[in-house]
């Protein structure tokens, strides 16, 4: 991914820690039914109850003491999601799922009551029912919603001067404007469909906005995986990590694979590559991997460049005066200054200015290769009789 966000505490992290306090008096307390006690005491002092939810807190006390502390253990595990995303250790190898609890009783008959009973509390009730729900029972319990999460999050990173308002997976779309368009996605970065990793499906530490291309890329692939059956483990980018921004960790290489001529438009072929700024760095390059297999990130950047590349450059040929006597040394004079002053490499532009890293990379190419500069502006009929490069006449 290109950056990372801050995290933001805010009060719909509640539904989460509603079930983390009831799971801990449940070992502590061993309790044989249930009451409101058991859950935080804003749970009793707002209005309304949530009905449904405790009613499947009532049938969770009724399961075998070894079903409860496997549910609880599970619970824990899957919830420390920085930690799993950068840790592929035995000891974090396996990311518990619902589908682990189908078993096989004693009369050889299949039991897959407590994978069901997980999937509907944490993803149909939990998750569906109320914290994704804009109006729900928990939401006029705690009076706001992921809405209001958005927008608090938004503004916390305006006041310390890291706004964002691109997709921070891919730089090249916009997240939806909340106002006008509706509450952008939130992504579930440990998935909680298909009977997979429902324990998480609350926690806000799992949850991130994301454009809507990269979301919908994101939905056929686990990051912490690198197969749909989740047999190899692996680590990625963590959205909320407070370390270095993951574009100071990594460089991106642009090879030319068909030059930008006549032939193809002037849109060329190309290759992006990205690499970790220390090579031996097997850490960052896995999360790298991650990143693009999950993202599709360097065919995106590629054809980003195909079709953007040729109008970028027509732009700028329009802001350099035609009559000077040197519209080469103009014309990269100018390419410098985008560089230096518009498309910086800093948090600021990266997160605001859509499309900043090929931008960038295209610029630098324009400005190693001059020839090609010099058959453009020749294409363009921009250059003077004498100045005009033998070889660039071969492109018309
Ligand atoms: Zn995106």
């Amino acid at each position: 991914m290109l950056f990372y966000l801050k995290y933001f505490n805010h009060d719909v992290e509640k539904l989460h820690e509603l079930i983390s306090f009831f799971f801990e008096k449940i070992e502590t307390e061993n309790p044989a039914t249930f009451t409101t006690s058991l859950l935080p005491a804003w749970y009793s002092t707002t209005v309304n109850r949530l009905e449904k939810l405790e009613s499947q807190l009532t049938h969770f006390l009724s399961l075998s003491k070894d079903d409860k502390t496997a549910i609880i253990k599970a619970f824990s595990n899957g919830n420390i999601i920085g930690t799993l995303f950068s840790n592929k250790t035995r000891r974090y190898a396996h990311i518990p799922v619902a589908s682990d609890f189908k078993k096989t009783n004693a009369d050889g008959s299949f039991d897959n009551s407590i994978e069901v009973f997980l999937n509907e509390l944490f993803v149909d009730n939990l998750y569906i029912g109320q914290l994704g729900k804009k109006d729900s029972t928990f939401s006029k319990k705690i009076g706001c919603n992921l809405g209001n999460h958005f927008i608090g999050l938004k503004d916390s990173h305006a006041v310390s001067n890291e706004d964002f308002s691109l997709c921070p997976f891919c730089g090249i779309e916009p997240i939806k404007m909340i106002n006008s368009e509706g509450r952008p996605d939130y992504d579930h970065l440990l998935a909680k469909g298909d009977s997979l990793f429902v324990f998480s499906s609350i926690n806000l530490k799992n949850l991130v906005p994301i454009g809507d291309h990269c979301n919908g890329k994101k939905s056929s692939q686990h990051l912490l995986y690198s197969d749909k059956a989740r047999t190899t483990r692996t680590i990625s980018f963590y959205p909320f990590d407070a370390t270095q921004n993951p574009y100071e960790l990594y460089h991106f290489e642009l090879i030319c694979k068909e030059y930008p001529d006549y032939s193809n438009l002037w849109k060329g072929k190309w290759e992006v590559n990205i690499k970790p700024n220390v090579s031996s760095n097997r850490r960052i390059a896995d999360k790298i991997e991650t990143w693009n297999r999950v993202f599709n990130i360097k065919s995106r950047y590629e054809e980003y460049l195909e079709i953007h590349g040729k109008s970028m450059l027509d732009k700028i040929l329009r802001t350099i005066d035609s009559s000077k006597p040197d519209l080469l040394m103009e014309l990269k004079s100018e390419l410098n200054n985008l560089l230096t002053k518009v498309y910086l490499y800093d948090y600021i532009f990266i997160s605001t200015e859509e499309g900043l890293i090929p931008k960038r990379i295209m610029i630098e190419w324009y400005l190693k290769d001059e020839a090609y500069l010099l058959s453009y502006l020749n294409f363009k009929k921009l250059m003077p009789a004498n100045q005009i490069n033998i070889n660039s006449t071969l492109f018309e």
